[in-house]
């Protein structure tokens, strides 16, 4: 039925009736807020592209994920800045890395928090890159036993989710095995199935202190050009294990995220990454734009696109404005 007959703005009318037909609503419930943890006492570093967000020593980082749970916000990603750097990356799989640290004092002081590490060796390594470096080469198969290690000394630090970010194949079965051999069978992995080597990182490696020092991370992560390769790392993660896979960037790939919903029939989590807020902070500091509609909307599309799960430095505000919202 059309026009005279049909009239769309019939249902446009007021809030209730929109309300009422309103087809995808945030909440919550489905952010996770990234968080930045380094050595050190009373330290509370701001990372100069993303205002806002800071790297924190473990008081501080305490603290605020208190104030992220009080806002609403359930869970936690954590990232780690370790004191040194080798070409073995020590730091991921030390009991007394950062991350472990924190995960053991996140879990004491707030036992509800959902705590979730990023598993990478990039961090940790003098290179910055994401596996085992020979020459110029990233060298898949020996990550692998890093990785494992690293997720494994995470689940013993107590971590509620472990999330493999360095596209190496195979990691996914690696990880869920050597988890599974150490008894952690209940130890969800959320994979960064479908992650692009995007221009959108750049803040995020200052906040990580993470460039590689040469070339790039093209030989492992995705080329922004494909769709079906992306589906297919997803289907692949699944089969190894993957309870929840991902796609990264969000923005730039909303396709993903509603092929992957779709298409895998899995929970998808969606990353918001650094210089997508970046860029929304910068515009707002001029006043070009309205802060608080443009995120309510951009994370709204990322939830329409299909994610159940949206990783974004947002978080904190957005539960704010939502709490705020339904106030009123
Ligand atoms: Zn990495």
């Amino acid at each position: 039925m059309y026009f005279p007959q049909y009239r769309p703005r019939r249902m446009r009318q007021s809030e209730t009736l929109r309300g009422l037909v309103r087809e995808n609503r945030l909440h919550p419930d489905s952010f996770v807020y990234p968080m930045f943890a380094i050595h050190g006492e009373d330290v509370r570093n701001p990372v100069a592209s993303m205002p806002g967000v800071f790297q924190l020593s473990i008081n501080h980082l305490v603290e605020e994920a208190r104030e992220v749970a009080e806002l609403g916000v359930k869970s936690v990603i954590l990232f780690g800045i370790p004191e040194q750097k080798d070409e073995a990356a020590s730091g991921a799989y030390d009991p007394e890395g950062i991350v472990q640290m924190a995960t053991r004092a996140l879990k004491q002081e707030l036992p509800e928090l959902t705590v979730m590490a990023d598993v990478c060796l990039c961090e940790y390594m003098s290179h910055g890159h994401c596996g085992v470096v020979q020459g110029d080469k990233v060298l898949n198969d020996v990550s692998l036993e890093l990785l494992a290690n690293a997720a494994v000394s995470l689940a013993h630090a107590g971590i509620d989710v472990v999330a493999p970010s360095d596209m190496m194949d195979g990691r996914v079965g690696a990880i869920r095995s050597a988890l599974d051999q150490e008894g952690h069978t209940e130890l969800p992995i959320m994979s960064y199935s479908t992650k692009y080597a995007s221009a959108f990182y750049g803040p995020f490696r200052d906040a990580a202190e993470s460039p590689p020092a040469f070339g790039d991370r093209r030989s492992y992560q995705m080329d922004p050009a494909n769709s079906d390769e992306g589906v297919r790392e997803a289907l692949i993660d699944i089969e190894e294990g993957a309870d929840v896979v991902m796609v990264k960037p969000a923005l730039p790939y909303l396709d993903l995220i509603y092929r992957l919903k779709t298409e895998t029939h899995y929970p998808v989590a969606a990353y918001n990454v650094s210089g997508e807020y970046a860029m929304v902070k910068a515009a707002a500091e001029k006043g070009w734009i309205d802060e608080k509609a443009v995120v309510l909307e951009t994370l709204l599309g990322i939830k329409r696109a299909g994610a159940d799960i949206i990783i974004t430095y947002h978080a904190k505000d957005a539960a704010r404005w939502l709490a705020e919202e339904s106030s009123t």
